[in-house]
């Protein structure tokens, strides 16, 4: 049954970065380039949005820029915003402030020289801004962005703000400067906010709850969806573990395996989405929401 699309925009967003550069450092402790996986996947995600008629944005790892230049333009030539996601995938509570400022200046600068365009947004590796490291803000305000999509107003394990608004907002931040800042999409149960819409909650659960969080989302204000490339990527790997220890290994095999069968419905999940709800790019979201 084809379902009927409600009329709110929402943001359609997708953090590039590829799964093997990021398992190996975090995983093995080595430094390896981005694999070719990433230019694989991304593309089937510009083939369907195509299909769809949909623009999307792009947060972009400097990392993945660096190696694939093309994947880059050709993103930028079919008309999505490009956006930063850092510059090697380090969550801001482990750098410094100068360490930050400098990651985020080089990604900036590298997409703007590939693109030839401004960029004007940023999304934080793992959703790593919040009360502690709220300084980011006005790195990225001094830096010359717009906007900051990495504020989850949840109570999360690992990430989240909870006293955080969900709406898109204006920021004045200490060093005189302004922000705006679109948090991630979260649904409010049992007077507890949850995460919605977006990567792991996406594959793990079935699409009506995805469909249901948006419904719900899309009451009050637009969603924020976002996903990464590797998530419908099957494909089985051939890199070996005989660096890690046996214990190691069997983690890491586990963990692949859940990945991988998790992996299995996302396709068809943002096949359906894309079938079901209005998107464009979150820059246009913002520009809407706060008369800019
Ligand atoms: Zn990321």
């Amino acid at each position: 049954m084809v379902e009927s699309p409600p009329n709110r925009l929402n943001a359609f967003t997708i953090d590039v970065e590829d799964y093997w550069n990021i398992f190996h450092r975090d995983w093995l402790g080595q430094n390896i380039p981005p694999t070719d996986a990433v230019v694989r996947n991304t593309q089937w995600f510009l083939q369907i949005l195509d299909e769809f008629n949909t623009k999307a944005t792009f947060f972009i790892l400097g990392e993945v820029a660096e190696s694939f230049p093309d994947l880059v333009r050709t993103i930028a030539q079919a008309g999505h915003e490009i956006g930063v996601h850092g510059y090697h995938h380090r969550q801001i509570f482990k750098l410094t402030r100068d360490d930050f400022h400098r990651e985020v200046a080089k990604a900036k600068k590298l997409l703007e020289d590939i693109t030839g365009n401004s960029i004007h947004g940023h999304r934080a590796p793992a959703f790593s801004i919040n009360q502690e490291t709220q300084w980011a803000l006005e790195v990225l305000a001094e830096e010359g962005f717009i906007y900051d999509s990495s504020v989850f107003p949840i109570a999360g394990k690992r990430y989240g703000w909870p006293e955080f608004s969900p709406d898109i907002q204006i920021l004045d931040l200490p060093n005189n400067q302004s922000i705006i800042e679109a948090p991630l999409s979260i649904v409010r149960m049992f007077g507890k906010a949850f995460p919605a819409g977006g990567g792991g909650y996406i594959r793990h659960f079935p699409y009506f709850v995805t469909r249901q969080a948006l419904r719900s989302i899309n009451k009050q204000r637009p969603a924020i969806v976002y996903c990464h490339p590797y998530e419908i990527d099957i494909t089985p790997k051939s890199y070996t573990y005989s660096k890690l220890s046996l214990k190691s290994r069997c983690k890491a095999m586990r963990f692949h395996y859940v990945q991988l069968r998790n992996r299995r419905s996302v396709k068809d999940k943002m096949r359906r989405l894309l079938q079901t709800f209005f998107f464009t790019t979150l820059y246009k979201i913002i520009c809407k929401e706060t008369g800019q």
